[in-house]
């Protein structure tokens, strides 16, 4: 069998974790199988990076950040080499280069696209254990590329799917996937199993157990993948396309900090506005999330929108360059607002779900700044603040507690 393992920054935070890890795969090793590890940096590496470079430079250029990010993750791997060395098993550290691993061009944020496998393959067939850098890739123009925070769960699917493997497991510090974040809401309760659309879909609204890319390459290319604890032998949650077990209406609730509210005042009511709008964005690589455009009045609407906190600052640069073209009177940026999502496949035949939310949130006395729905979720856009709380209550209404 071949076996993709994947180890996040907890599970590799220091020397003790990193034999832990070896320790974990020469037991697969030495079964017979051959193993592929994906590590991320260790502990908060990649956050202590982002600072370093931040009291150099407070706007470094994004390739010069992917070339600085990827040394968490390469210092990682060549560790981890060492120490399976001093565990006498013979293993080998490769880098996105080593590998490699093609990636589209845009630094920070960049996708798979394909993975050469020779070398992986020449490594195992000499019965070595192959250690890989998560999160990073090449483009073509020869650089580094990072594939966006959480990225290295993505590469283990990406890797599991290119060399046809068995089994694709990410290793964290919980035991599997939650109905909500174990950290907010003491009472959550493990799920067995999840389906990758609900997974998808809570990775995306913040979920941050799984990259969602990650998610979603595993359903496309029908990667069987478990999420499981590095430090107990529990069993974990098996992400599949259908799940046997019997549904709540709701399978879990997420939340999303990091999120800003744009609201563009004043432009004018007549077709091809939004367009110009979310053209002008997506041209220069800006995602936007949840759409509001209120009822039009004397000739003129209101668009707001929300974004990716990170990417706050250049929305609105990219609005005011297109002022001219936009037409528009005002423009407002709101930071320190987060999204509570609830999601689950319970919900297409269940109507009042969504008053159900709103119920919990006016008992608790949460404001709603923006509303988004689809077939299996709702999502609310509410102060920063308020997210525990929020959070809290939506897990209770639907019952979703241990
Ligand atoms: P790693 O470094 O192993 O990739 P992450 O910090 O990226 O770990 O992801 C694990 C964390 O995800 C957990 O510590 C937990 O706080 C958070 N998390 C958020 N939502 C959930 C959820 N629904 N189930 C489990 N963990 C969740
Ligand atoms: N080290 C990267 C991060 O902290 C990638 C990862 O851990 O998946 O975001
Ligand atoms: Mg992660």
């Amino acid at each position: 069998m071949l076996i993709v393992k994947k180890f996040g920054g907890t599970s590799v935070a220091n020397k003790e974790r990193i034999y832990n890890v070896a320790r974990r795969c020469i037991d697969e090793y030495q079964k017979g199988n051959d193993v592929v590890v994906i590590l991320s940096a260790m502990g908060k590496m990649t956050d202590e990076l982002i600072e370093m470079a931040k009291n150099i430079n407070h706007n470094p250029s994004k390739r010069e950040m992917d070339m600085l990010l990827t040394t968490g993750e390469q210092t990682s791997v060549a560790l981890a080499a060492m120490a399976f060395d001093a565990l006498g098993v013979p293993a080998i550290s490769l880098n996105a280069f080593q590998v490699a691993m093609h990636t589209t061009s845009n630094y920070s944020n960049a996708r798979l696209k394909r993975i050469d496998t020779e070398r992986i393959r020449h490594e195992l067939d000499q019965r070595k254990i192959v250690i890989v850098t998560g999160f990073q890739g090449i483009n073509k123009y020869g650089d580094y590329t990072t594939l966006g925070r959480g990225g290295s769960d993505t590469t283990a699917v990406a890797l599991a799917a290119a060399l046809k493997a068995d089994a694709c497991e990410i290793y964290t510090d919980v035991d599997g996937v939650y109905t909500a974040d174990p950290r907010i809401v003491r009472n959550a309760k493990k799920l067995t199993e999840i389906t990758y659309d609900e997974m998808l879909d809570l990775a995306t609204l913040g979920a941050g157990v799984l990259h969602n890319r990650s998610v979603e390459m595993a359903k496309k290319y029908g990667v069987q993948l478990v999420v499981r604890s590095s430090l107990t032998n529990e069993e974990g949650t098996v992400l599949k396309e259908e799940v046997k077990v019997e549904r709540m209406l709701i399978s879990g609730v997420a939340s999303d900090k990091n999120c800003a509210k744009i609201s563009v005042v004043g432009l004018s009511d007549k077709p091809g506005t939004a367009f110009r709008l979310f053209d002008a964005l997506a041209s220069a690589n800006i995602n936007v999330d949840m759409i509001l455009q209120s009822v039009g009045r004397d000739n003129t609407q209101d668009i707001a929108f929300t974004v990716v906190g990170d990417y706050a600052d250049d929305a609105v640069k990219v609005i005011e360059d297109n002022k001219s073209r936009l037409k528009y009177q005002k423009l407002e940026c709101e930071k320190g607002v987060a999204k509570v999502s609830i999601v689950g496949a319970g919900m297409m035949s269940n109507p009042g779900v969504a008053a159900k939310m709103f119920e919990c949130l006016y008992n608790s006395n949460i404001n709603i700044k923006m509303i988004s729905t689809s077939e299996i979720r709702v999502t609310v856009l509410i102060d920063e603040k308020e997210v525990e709380k929020a959070v809290n209550a939506a897990h209770d209404i639907f019952g979703l507690a241990d």
